[in-house]
């Protein structure tokens, strides 16, 4: 009897028809393995042009590699998100060699915690991969965007442990829910938690209970999202967020529900909907795209 994998979405039903073309230039980051690997292969597979991007060279040439073995021709270059020299070097490669950018997803993250643990020993570097990095890296490639009938795309891989409903402290909440929240703002909350961490009272001042740092940093990247998103409202740049749910990843311990397969072909479905369907200021999540929230 064939076995049946674990919830594995069907593969095409949500793709459109094909829009894109070789020109429609692709970047991931963290894409040496997990849930970034299957989405720049799914993409090349697809036919778009995808830089693969990885902070350890060796590991980013392996997956080339790897690619390559299976047919399919994907570009390179070292990034590290969580410095700010390496994005500049990425940057000014990216505009040297293609110029123009249609989908950014941003995809590398950490977490030190296995299932069930909640220290925040390593907070620092979880704001400054998960939150920072994006944003950062958002920044440097804004002006590269192609604005065109298509649309660019921005897809930030986030969590549903970040959300809103998961944030106890009232003041934060409120600060969140206002539609002027301002980047400053954002800035400031992960100051203050990483302050919390440091005094060692965080436990005790509202912040998500679950992977508390990275539920933080996440928390962060959907509010910072959010911002972006209206910020380009009307102007041929969407920017989304994508949960995919529990997937069976290094993150996880190999845990989870979805294959990164199954993760990547969603994430798939949503940067590459139709100019007429895209949509932006939104937080999709599980195994179909049809699934979201607003930021
Ligand atoms: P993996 O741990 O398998 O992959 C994470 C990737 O990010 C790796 O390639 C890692 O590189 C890279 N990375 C880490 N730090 C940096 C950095 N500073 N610069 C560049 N790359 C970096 O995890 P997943 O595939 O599961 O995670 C992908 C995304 O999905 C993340 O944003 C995660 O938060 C999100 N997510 C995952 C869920 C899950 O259940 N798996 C659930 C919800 C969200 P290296 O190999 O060098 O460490």
């Amino acid at each position: 009897m064939a076995l049946k994998e674990p919830d594995t979405i069907l593969v095409s039903p949500c793709l459109p028809p094909r829009w894109w073309s070789k020109e429609t230039v692709a970047v991931v980051t963290g894409a040496n393995k997990g849930i970034g690997f299957a989405l720049v292969k799914r993409l090349a597979e697809l036919g778009l042009t995808v830089v693969l991007t990885a902070r350890d060279k060796g590991r980013g040439l392996n997956a080339v590699e790897l690619l390559k073995n299976q047919g399919l021709h994907v570009h390179f270059f070292p990034l590290d998100v969580s410095e700010p020299a390496s994005i500049k070097k990425f940057a000014s490669w990216f505009q040297e060699t293609f110029g123009t950018l249609d989908i950014l997803v941003n995809n590398a993250a950490v977490s030190f915690n296995h299932i069930n643990e909640n220290s925040v020993e390593h907070a620092e570097t979880v704001i400054r991969t998960n939150f920072n990095g994006p944003k950062w890296l958002t920044e440097a490639l804004l002006p590269m965007f192609r604005r065109s009938d298509s649309a660019g795309r921005i897809l930030n891989i986030s969590s549903r442990l970040g959300l809103l409903n998961k944030l106890k402290n009232p003041k934060l909440r409120e600060m969140l829910l206002d539609e002027k929240v301002t980047e400053n703002q954002i800035e400031g909350m992960v100051r203050l938690f990483l302050e919390n961490v440091k005094s060692g009272i965080w436990r005790s001042q509202g912040w998500p209970t679950v992977w508390t740092d990275y539920a933080v940093s996440k928390l962060a990247l959907n509010a910072h999202s959010k911002i972006m998103a209206k910020l380009f409202k009307g102007r041929e740049l969407s920017v989304n967020c994508f949960c995919p749910g529990f997937t069976q990843t290094s993150m996880t311990g190999g845990k989870g529900k979805y294959t990164s397969q199954a993760a990547a072909e969603v994430a798939t479905c949503i940067v590459l909907l139709p100019p007429e369907k895209l949509l932006t200021g939104k937080f999709y999540v599980g195994s179909t795209p049809g699934v979201y929230s607003k930021l």
